[in-house]
């Protein structure tokens, strides 16, 4: 079975085609009834229609034909999402929020007409160019049409898990591949339930033949395939779905998301554990602490990416590498290290010596300890918020950001709070609907997660 995945999902040329003759063969049937309809009327040319021929696309199930085929509103809807996108631009902060507007709001507009209509190269570069200027670019940065935007990330790494280090972004040529397999795919499956139903007959007709044509007819006469093949199948005996489909197609197109150059020498340099950061920095829980600390492991924060081998612009210092130098060499964090380090042990169970690097990659800490990673994320968006004052602000009413253990203590206190409230919530469902009263292993494993020096058991049992 493992084969036929591998004969029919890894060569994309196949796909290409398989998509092609697919969309063909659709459009052909509808517009099929409309040429018959012309026929009748010109064998005698002196009788009307019974209705008025169409100039304009009809809408049918949502997509517009005309009487040669599908009418593609690919660029109406291109158009509709490039200003949703610009409604969207102020409202997202972090690259996850940023993602799923990407996703839920903007993109999704595309997949109804995925299961039949292709994009074609410009509107791929099109819609990929917006989206690059939707989460890379800053938030004043005004759309341009014409100007290329630059991604902060090698593409083949942003199509990653996040897990990875990667943001999920969607593949958009393999992806409208994958609808076209997946509804094939769909069709072989009903095909082998169901043998006498003649319009997928027909269907396999077109397919055999290469080229579609008009007649349903009997299949097996001429194209010698003596049974209908059944649909592939995933690990529980059903159809491939759209999701698995499209991941055995990225993971062949891009199998393991390559490092930068500057990854790999963390990795030599600091013992930095990449991929395995990423892992836990994806189930750090306060939103803009795991979002710095992602751009920072993935190399995507704004603005410093070109500062190389130059002199630091806070403290004049030569840096080779603006990432380690702005958050641990420099000499503005260096003169706060001793506050940093008492905060972080105060308030965790996990006692640090040093700010570096090496605190930074919280890979090596166990997953179910959650205050040491969220506070890390905590004090490394303060200090990226001190970075960016220090660098770019040319407001001077604006205060400037100072590095306070108060401050971090609260963000990390409401940040408990909230998930005391989610596990509470989780404890009275679970007591409502499932009749389950484990409430104190709830709390136990509650405590074991979240507490600190100061609150040993933040939820009593
Ligand atoms: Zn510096």
């Amino acid at each position: 079975m493992l084969a036929v995945i591998k004969n029919i999902l890894y060569s994309l040329h196949k796909h290409r085609e398989y998509s092609d003759l697919f969309k063909t063969s659709s459009t052909v049937l509808l517009s099929n009834i409309i040429i018959v309809k012309q026929r009748e009327n010109s064998n005698d040319s002196n009788r009307r229609l019974p209705f008025q021929e169409s100039t304009v696309p009809e809408r049918y199930l949502g997509l517009n034909f005309t009487k040669t085929g599908l009418n593609s509103k690919y660029n109406t809807l291109i158009q509709e999402m490039k200003n949703n996108l610009i409604k969207w631009k102020s409202q997202a902060i972090t690259m996850k929020a940023k993602m799923t507007i990407l996703k839920t709001y903007v993109l999704s507009k595309l997949t109804y007409h995925q299961y039949m209509d292709n994009l074609n190269e410009e509107q791929i570069e099109e819609i990929n160019n917006m989206t690059r200027w939707f989460l890379f670019s800053s938030v004043k940065n005004t759309y341009t049409e014409e100007r290329k935007y630059k991604t902060m990330m090698k593409i083949d790494r942003a199509y990653a898990d996040w897990k990875e280090g990667g943001i999920k972004l969607w593949d958009l040529e393999l992806r409208h591949i994958a609808f076209k397999i997946w509804y094939m795919n769909r069709l072989f499956h009903n095909n082998y339930n169901n043998n006498n139903n003649t319009l997928q007959e027909w269907y396999m007709e077109q397919l055999s033949r290469k080229k579609p044509t008009l007649q349903p007819s009997t299949i097996c006469a001429d194209t010698g395939i003596n049974e209908l093949p059944d649909c592939i199948r995933n690990d529980n005996d059903e159809p491939l779905k759209l999701k698995e489909i499209y991941e055995l197609m990225i993971k062949d197109r891009h199998p393991t998301p390559r490092r930068t150059e500057w990854q790999k020498l963390w990795a030599v340099r600091y013992n930095t554990a990449i991929p395995k950061v990423f892992i836990n920095i994806n189930s750090i829980s306060h939103q803009k602490g795991r979002n710095t600390l992602f751009r920072f492991f993935s190399r995507s924060l704004p603005g410093i990416n070109h500062e190389r081998d130059t002199r630091c612009k806070i403290c004049g210092h030569l840096l080779r590498d603006p990432y380690s130098h702005l958050f641990t060499l420099c000499q503005d964090i260096l003169d706060i290290e001793k506050t940093i380090i008492s905060t972080v042990n105060k308030i965790s169970f996990i006692k640090i010596h040093r700010w570096s690097m090496d605190t930074l990659d919280i890979s090596k800490y166990n997953r179910t300890e959650r205050i040491f990673p969220n506070l890390i994320g905590i004090i490394a968006h303060q200090l990226w918020k001190i970075i960016c004052h220090k660098l770019f602000n040319t407001d001077e009413s604006k205060p400037e950001p100072k590095f306070e253990q108060k401050v971090i203590e609260t963000e990390l206190l409401n940040l408990i709070e909230t998930e005391k409230f989610i596990t509470l919530k989780k404890i009275k469902h679970d007591e409502a609907i499932l009749k389950n009263t484990n409430q104190d292993l709830h709390k136990y494993k509650f405590n074991k997660a979240w507490q600190t020096p100061a609150a040993p058991n933040p939820l009593p049992i």
